[in-house]
This record gives structure tokens, sequence and C-alpha cells, in this order.
């Protein structure tokens, strides 16, 4: 079975457009998963933990045969290589793989929670999720993804950093 999801990447540490595009390439190179298109780059303020520096967000689209705990699984694993350590929750990373959404699923585990909790809330999360398709709805609700960008807060913090065309050629 051929799966669709999407993931949000952030980082605010180091080179934060080489770990993009390392954790990009990363993904590329997994067998069991393809892509199908990598949004712009998005400079954004933090939220939650705030005195830490600016991230920068992308969403990538996919195609995989995984399933949500492989993927959860295979995201984790570019995490470490790329030397994430976890030391204050919210805090400066230098890369985060988050599950946004998995088809049209919800999914809730110990260790997975599909569409991810707090998707809706996050500007930084759901601009550049709408820049690669403005068209999904989430599963449970039939509001189309424009209404939930039209009514998150802190918009104003996340700014176009670099386009897609610029930044990843698939
Ligand atoms: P947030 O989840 O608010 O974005 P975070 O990304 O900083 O915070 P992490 O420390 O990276 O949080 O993840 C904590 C745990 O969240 C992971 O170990 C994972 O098991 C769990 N988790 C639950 N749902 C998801 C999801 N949809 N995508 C990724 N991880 C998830
Ligand atoms: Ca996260
Ligand atoms: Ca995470």
């Amino acid at each position: 079975m051929i799966h669709e999801a999407y993931l949000s990447l952030g980082t605010n540490m180091g080179n934060r457009e080489d770990q993009l595009k390392e954790a990009v390439r990363q993904l590329e190179e997994q067998k069991s998963l393809r892509l199908l298109a990598v949004s712009s780059i998005y400079e954004t303020d933090p939220v939650g933990f705030t005195d830490q520096p600016s991230f920068f967000n992308i969403v990538v689209k996919l195609k995989t045969s995984m399933t949500p705990d492989e993927l959860l699984a295979a995201c984790q694993e570019i995490e470490n290589k790329l030397g994430r350590e976890r030391i204050v929750r919210w805090g400066p990373r230098t890369i985060d793989l988050d599950i946004l959404l998995y088809n049209h699923d919800n999914i809730k585990s110990d260790s997975l929670i599909i569409p991810h909790p707090r998707m809706t809330e996050r500007a930084f999360v759901l601009i550049p999720l709408a820049e690669i398709d403005t068209a999904i709805t989430l599963p449970g609700t039939s509001l189309p993804l424009e209404q939930y960008v039209k009514n998150v807060q802190g918009k104003e913090g996340v700014k176009l950093w670099k386009t897609a065309d610029a930044f990843y050629r698939l």
C-alpha cells in the first residue's frame, strides 16, 4: 500500500539551511519513500519557549509504503544522525521532524498522534503546508486548510526566506 504523508521540519541551530537540505536529502535516500513536494523555507519566530534563535521551517509531502510507526522511526533516525539532543522542551534543536498528516488517518498511540496535535495552532506549519497544498482538509473536519491559515495567530512571525525553487530541486 502506498500512503501519502506530510512532514514538518524545523531547525534553529548551526547552519539552518544546510541542516534542512541534509534532512531532505536523507529522506530522499529512504528506499520506501518518495518526496512529492518541498516547500519554501520560512524564517520563523520561536513559539512556546521564546528565548532562543529564530527557526527555519519547511513542509514536505511524500508517498511511502512505511507504516506511521516506521515513518516516525525514520524521522527519528534522521534527527539522531543530525545530532539532535533533547535538552529543553520546545528548545533549540539541530533538526526536528514531525509527522503532520498520514493519509486521512486519525492515529493515537503512546508514541504517535496524527494529525499532529498542535499543527492547527502553528503558523510556521500551516503556511508552508498551504504553499504545497491549499486544497487539503484535515481528517474529521470539513474546514479547508485556507480557513485554518486565516484564523491562526502569529502569521507575522513567519517570513519567506528562500523560495522552494532556490532551496531544493527534487
Ligand atoms: P511538538 O510535538 O510540540 O512539536 P517537539 O517536536 O519538540 O514538540 P519532540 O521532543 O520532538 O517534541 O517529540 C516528543 C515525542 O512526540 C516523540 O518522541 C514522538 O514519540 C511523539 N510524537 C507524537 N506524535 C508525533 C507526530 N505526529 N510526529 C512526531 N512525533 C510525535
Ligand atoms: Ca515539533
Ligand atoms: Ca518532534
